[in-house]
């Protein structure tokens, strides 16, 4: 298979996770923003986590850097248009970008101003390639809960228009799900789909809670149902997507190495499984190399690489017409 030229989905995806280290040190001498170096590898190497990270904590400090220059309209607009630049260049023709609206409000920018910044970077990639998009709106399970309904608020104006659904994200407690409820709820109610980080380091319960009590329809790893039958029964029963991102889980050690992170086992016991980069910089990755990791570590043919971007389609959170436009991907192979 050319990997590279296969169509592609990313459907879990972090902004901040995927900036070119070129564009922080640009970014960077224009704000007057002081840099540990000027040299574009010594910075790449300050934001890709190593290979295995003692955890996920460890793994999250990588986000600091990116975020000291991502406190402006411009930058986020340039970042975002950049992050579907490069996606679009190894034929990933729909990406779902997300990223917390709350991280960027430092230098004192609206969430409406910073959500419509990344939608405005996203528009113009759309027009230049051969990419469509959508953004997920993160809450970071740390944040002050008072602050999350502006974000449901300035998000609710861009459904349809660029915004697509409300994820949770960061350190994972056991039974975080039940402080989420009300939220989740006013999401949903404003046209929200939801996706939530759960099963990453955390338990199967999660995974049960997160669809039981959140309604997510998509749950972001999900890596730790292996072992809880409640979980795995909440995901197969009501066919929710499994947004599957190798490398960072084996950083993260969410899973001890590639060869026995559960994706190929999940996808025979026919959940719906997909491939996803999770972060491009952070996770040094991208959606070619991901997809090459996993069809090769677990011998997977093109017919099973076809399901598996088929999945991504139907758990999509794209218009039909979009949907359909990914499909006659397929039809091209
Ligand atoms: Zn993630």
């Amino acid at each position: 298979m050319d990997f590279c030229s296969l169509p592609k989905i990313d459907l879990h995806c972090h902004l901040d996770g995927s900036v070119r280290p070129e564009t922080i040190i640009d970014l960077a001498n224009d704000q007057n923003i002081e840099l540990p170096s000027q040299d574009v590898e010594v910075i790449r190497n300050l934001m890709i986590a190593p290979e295995t990270c003692v955890d996920l904590k460890e793994y999250l400090t990588r986000f600091e850097l990116p975020l000291q220059v991502m406190q402006t309209k411009k930058s986020l607009e340039r970042i975002s248009y950049e992050v579907f630049e490069d996606a679009a260049k190894e034929n990933v023709k729909y990406l779902e970008l997300r990223f917390a609206p709350l991280l960027h409000v430092r230098n004192g920018l609206t969430v409406e101003q910073i959500i419509s910044s990344v939608v405005k970077g996203m528009k113009r990639a759309e027009l230049d390639y051969d990419i469509r998009g959508n953004y997920i709106l993160c809450i970071l399970r740390t944040m002050p809960k008072d602050d999350i309904p502006q974000v449901i608020e300035a998000g609710a104006k861009y459904i349809g228009k660029g915004v697509v659904a409300f994820d949770l994200a960061g350190a994972e407690l056991a039974g975080f799900c039940h402080d989420f409820v009300k939220e989740a709820k006013a999401a949903r109610k404003k046209g929200f789909h939801v996706t939530i980080h759960a099963g990453e380091q955390g338990n199967g319960q999660n995974v049960q809670d997160a669809i039981e009590l959140l309604k997510a329809e998509r749950i972001g790893h999900g890596i730790h149902i292996i072992d809880h039958s409640g979980g795995f029964k909440a995901v197969r029963n009501g066919n929710v997507g499994l947004e599957t991102c190798p490398s960072s889980n084996v950083q993260t050690k969410a899973v001890q190495d590639i060869e026995s992170h559960p994706a190929k086992r999940f996808y025979k016991q026919g959940l719906a499984v997909t491939i996803n980069t999770d972060n491009r910089t952070v996770s040094n990755t991208t959606m070619t190399q991901e997809v090459q990791k996993v069809c090769e570590q677990f011998y997977l043919s093109q017919k099973d690489y076809v399901a598996i971007y088929l999945n991504s389609v139907e758990q999509s959170f794209a218009s039909d017409a979009i949907k359909q436009e990914l499909r006659n991907y397929i039809d091209e192979l």
